[in-house]
């Protein structure tokens, strides 16, 4: 490093203009603590920091960037609609067009609305169920985050028939009494859960994947319970799908569930990250006639400014034809996987307890000997050994979330040569734990 650390000049700057530093909390590296490191640019797997060091970028965005940072065609595409325009706020053909390639590729959507962000596509989605069912109750499940709507930001009650508590000041309890918080993968308690509040609740959302803490699968069984409750009972499913939607597989989370649990679909799906390839864009969509209820159709009023903007959906459709190429899901899975098989076997051999799992390009690992099931699992993780390995990675120029309840992304720029070089860096931190 050199003498003058540009990255603390331009974090201590940015604390006097921006709260915290940051425009999005977990970039202020509380949990791990230490200096962020301000991004100057950044090309396929990499990025350089304020000092001009180089990372390899296992982020990506948090998850975005699935073909790298700066995708030729990618980049094209930006570019040539940056100059017809960057906004009218009148529809255009390339929404219509990213519409229907999203429809396409995820065939429990009917129709999509696009958005420009996740919380706005969660937050309209829950409207819009709630619209649709005219019941007001829903279900969130701990750990799973849904961006920061006001009914989202909740943490469990203390029984079943007490709903949650706001987890954020500024939210009025009254906002969150109809959010039922559950412990993820416990099929006793959904049942439970259903049985009594089951004729008042709008809709069940979830992360078939959680990736808001580190990588927990909801088990085959847990989500085929969520969608049987929600068939019997009228509640609509919504499954969160902004990180694992076209990162995980093609046809997204739920083709995966699909392949174990025959005819399975969710009513809603909520989508950002990976359909706006960088830019902010999100969507929701599912079937015609819940989708009818939206404005100017329904009585369901949603809007935005943006919504739909032409340089964002120039983004968006582009990488969506970039990921649709044959064999892309099968060369990020192995990649993703060759780079847990290399961690897996350096802890092993330092003696680490250790474990990971992965699903096209997205992974986690943890610090356990076997993966954790639930959120308070997850949160037993030993924060200091966590802290260790993940500024150890970051000194050696390898950059993983800065918290241990965040997944990690593969992109189709990492080649074989950055996957050893990142399991070299882990071999040598995990010696020290
Ligand atoms: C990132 C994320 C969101 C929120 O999206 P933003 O674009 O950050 O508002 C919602 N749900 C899930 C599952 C996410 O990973």
């Amino acid at each position: 490093m050199t003498s003058i650390d540009r990255n603390q000049q331009l974090f201590d700057r940015a604390a006097q203009v921006i709260p915290g530093g940051v425009n999005s909390p977990v970039r202020a590296f509380r949990a791990v603590g230490g200096t962020p490191r301000f991004v100057q640019r950044a090309q396929g797997a990499y990025f350089w920091d304020a000092n001009g060091k180089q990372y390899i970028d296992f982020i990506g965005s948090w998850g975005p960037m699935i073909l790298g940072h700066g995708h030729p065609a990618v980049l094209e595409a930006v570019q040539k609609a940056a100059v017809d325009g960057f906004s009218f706020g009148a529809p255009t053909e390339r929404e219509v067009e990213l519409a229907e390639a999203i429809l396409e590729r995820v065939p429990s959507m009917d129709m999509v609305r696009l958005v420009s962000s996740g919380t706005e596509a969660g937050m309209s989605a829950i409207r819009l169920a709630r619209g649709a069912t005219g019941r007001s109750k829903l279900i969130k499940f701990e750990g799973c985050y849904h961006g920061h709507a006001d009914a989202l930001l909740v943490k469990a009650g203390s029984g079943l028939a007490t709903f949650g508590s706001a987890t954020s000041a500024g939210v009025p309890p009254e906002v969150v009494q109809h959010t039922l918080v559950l412990e993820y993968n416990n099929v006793a308690q959904l049942e439970e859960a259903f049985a009594l509040h089951g004729k008042d609740l709008a809709c069940l959302i979830i992360e078939p994947i959680a990736g808001n803490m580190n990588f927990v699968r909801a088990s085959v069984p847990f989500m085929q319970r969520c969608r049987e409750l929600c068939s019997e009972h009228g509640a609509l499913l919504i499954m969160d799908e902004v990180m694992t939607g076209f990162r995980v597989a093609l046809g997204s989370a739920q083709s995966v569930y699909a392949k174990s649990i025959p005819g399975f679909e969710p009513d809603l799906t909520v989508m950002g990250k990976v359909i706006g390839g960088g830019m902010p864009l999100a969507a929701f969509g599912g079937k015609r006639a819940i989708m009818q209820h939206l404005a100017p159709l329904g009585g369901v009023y949603q809007a935005g400014t943006l919504s739909g903007n032409p340089v964002a959906t120039a983004c968006g459709l582009a990488t969506l034809q970039e990921i649709g190429k044959p064999g892309f899901y099968e060369d990020l899975s192995r990649k993703t996987q060759a780079f847990m098989s290399g961690l897996q076997a350096a802890a092993d051999k330092a003696g680490v307890p250790f474990c990971t799992d992965s699903e096209g390009g997205m992974f986690g690992f943890f610090l356990f000997p076997e993966l954790p099931q639930n959120y308070a699992k997850v949160m037993t993780t030993d924060n200091k050994r966590f802290n260790t390995l993940f500024h150890g990675l970051l000194d050696r120029g390898v950059y993983i979330a800065p918290a241990l309840y965040e997944a990690g992304f593969m992109s189709a720029a990492h080649t074989d040569a950055d996957i050893a070089a990142s399991v070299t860096a882990a071999a040598e931190v995990f010696q020290s734990l």
